[in-house]
């Protein structure tokens, strides 16, 4: 299993080379930049997305009745299986649920949750989060009113956004209020 600062590093990497330097990140652009296509299909199933490599080719398809912010955490999420350079030739990702602990309900072994922690790293970058956070501290102390601005404008789910503030130790969890 690599370490939470090894895949964050990662990300950076990955975005800064596919000149991702501005929020939202287009994981599309850093997808095209890995020599990866983006398409969508209409998967009649739970699938969220599905990456191939096939004769040197690799294909990211997406579930096109997914949601954006879903479709955009799902080409991350499979972006990561390729930039972690996990083995093997076909990865089917099933909904990609963002827990805090990386883990997703269908995801438990090490690659899904090395996976989904680089697509929160790429489309949530450390610096990014903590800088946006900063600014709308200044004006706004309400969690759920926090986590939604900052989903919206890193175009991630409140859920994925809450997910990663705690993991970078900028805000506790739920609980922790009491
Ligand atoms: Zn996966």
């Amino acid at each position: 299993m690599k370490s939470r600062r090894a895949i964050e590093q990662a990300a950076t990497e990955a975005r800064r080379a596919a000149a991702e330097i501005r929020i939202p990140v287009d994981p599309v652009a850093v997808a095209m930049h890995l020599g990866c296509k983006v398409v969508q299909r209409n998967f009649t199933d739970d699938l969220s997305g599905v990456l191939v490599r096939k004769d040197g080719a690799v294909t990211i398809a997406v579930n096109s009745e997914d949601s954006l912010l879903r479709r955009r955490f799902t080409i991350a999420h499979e972006c990561g299986h390729l930039v972690l350079a996990h083995e093997g030739e076909i990865f089917i990702d099933k909904q990609v649920v963002n827990r805090r602990d990386g883990n997703s309900s269908l995801a438990i072994d090490d690659k899904e949750i090395e996976a989904n922690q680089f697509a929160a790293s790429l489309l949530m970058p450390r610096d990014a989060v903590v800088h946006h956070l900063d600014e709308l501290l200044y004006s706004c102390r309400n969690r759920a009113v926090l986590i939604e601005q900052l989903a919206s404008k890193f175009k991630v789910s409140r859920q994925a956004m809450e997910i990663r503030l705690v993991n970078l130790g900028l805000l506790g969890s739920p609980s922790d209020d009491d």
